[in-house]
């Protein structure tokens, strides 16, 4: 069988006045049918940005933009995504293929549009469906969520974080797609809200046999989830891991630190901060991205050359130290 999807060497360049914004740089990785995988890493470490690319809905700034995304379909068979046109995508892939959940989605949602205008507006001006097969289509997304069709007669305003967030995942599975791109989609909820969206989401996954790349910061919740770990540094992917190796042995520094960055409720630890800030996406540290904060960092080495993804055991990792 193929992946379902597979990145290879995938880039995106934004242009800025200050310079090229290097967000998303040589990216590669492989994903499962049914398969989910967290996506990890500071704040401006490129998560978005490659999301982005992968739906192909980029900004007017796009410097630049490269690399292969195959994408394996029953009916389309294996197609190459950067090599479709924005047209194709949005006629074939978007929404029937591949649906996301914006980052903060769910407040982006029209306050003073009723649900139902919301949900039946991408199935009947994208992909030309009839005001009732939307309708019929809407419903029976919302059912899966677990809501009523009494909310398409709702305004966004009446409905609770979690109820909102909900109507955003039912936009996202109602045309049926193979994968699902999550951009923190439970971060504005309380923590209860946020395990019932997950139980949901995981739910969702068994049912469809759903694919997700869930973007978090919060690797806690990752763990609930993912199958497996993909953790980004600076417009580049710096580990890839299934879930279990990972949680138990971390092998990239950064990985190491970001895992000792989150507290425990169960056992005693001193939660160590990562010193330093993320790198400049526009001048970028030579070498691997990592050195000036990383305590193992081997001077001649570490600064000047950069490290590849290697195979160790389970896990893919580019650091000079294995
Ligand atoms: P967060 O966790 O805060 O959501 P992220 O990992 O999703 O962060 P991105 O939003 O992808 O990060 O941003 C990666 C880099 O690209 C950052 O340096 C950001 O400032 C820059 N960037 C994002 N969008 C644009 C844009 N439209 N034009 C120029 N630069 C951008
Ligand atoms: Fe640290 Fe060097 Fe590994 Fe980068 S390559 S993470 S600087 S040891
Ligand atoms: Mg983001």
């Amino acid at each position: 069988m193929p992946p379902l999807l597979e990145l290879r060497n995938v880039k995106m360049y934004y242009s800025t006045s200050r310079g090229v914004v290097r967000a998303v740089d040589g990216i590669s990785f492989r994903l499962n049918k049914g398969e989910a995988m967290a996506l990890v890493g500071e704040s401006g470490s490129g998560k978005s940005s490659l999301a982005f690319t992968i739906i192909r809905l980029l900004p007017r700034n796009v410097a630049e933009i490269g690399g292969e995304i195959f994408f394996y379909d029953d009916e389309l068979g294996t197609i190459d995504l950067m090599k479709m046109s924005e047209e194709e995508i949005r006629r074939k892939i978007r929404w029937k293929k591949i649906s996301m959940v914006f980052q903060a989605s769910m407040n982006a949602l029209n306050p003073v549009l009723r649900v139902r205008d919301q949900m039946i507006e991408p199935l009947v001006l994208h992909l030309g469906l009839s005001e009732d097969e939307a309708l019929k289509i809407s419903e029976e997304a919302l059912r899966s969520v677990g809501l009523t069709k009494d909310v398409l007669m709702r305004y966004p305003f009446e409905l609770s974080g979690g109820m909102k967030q909900r109507v955003v995942i039912a936009m996202a599975i109602m045309m049926k797609p193979k994968l699902i791109i999550l951009d923190e989609p439970t971060s504005a909820l309380d923590v209860i809200t946020q395990a019932n969206i997950m139980n949901l989401l995981k739910e969702l996954k068994t049912k469809y046999n759903l694919s997700y790349i869930l973007i978090t910061h919060d690797i806690a919740l990752a763990s609930e989830i993912a199958d497996k770990i993909g953790v980004m540094y600076a417009g580049k992917l710096v580990e890839l891991a299934p879930a279990d190796v990972f949680f138990y042995k971390p092998k990239h520094p950064y990985s190491q630190k970001l895992l000792a960055a989150v507290p425990t409720l169960r056992e005693e630890k001193t939660i160590e901060y990562i010193p330093g800030d993320v790198p400049s996406l526009i001048t970028p540290p030579s070498g691997c991205r990592f050195h000036p904060r990383c305590p193992y960092a081997i001077k001649g080495k570490c600064d000047k050359e950069e490290p590849v993804m290697k195979h160790i055991e389970e896990s893919e990792v580019a650091c000079w130290l294995y």
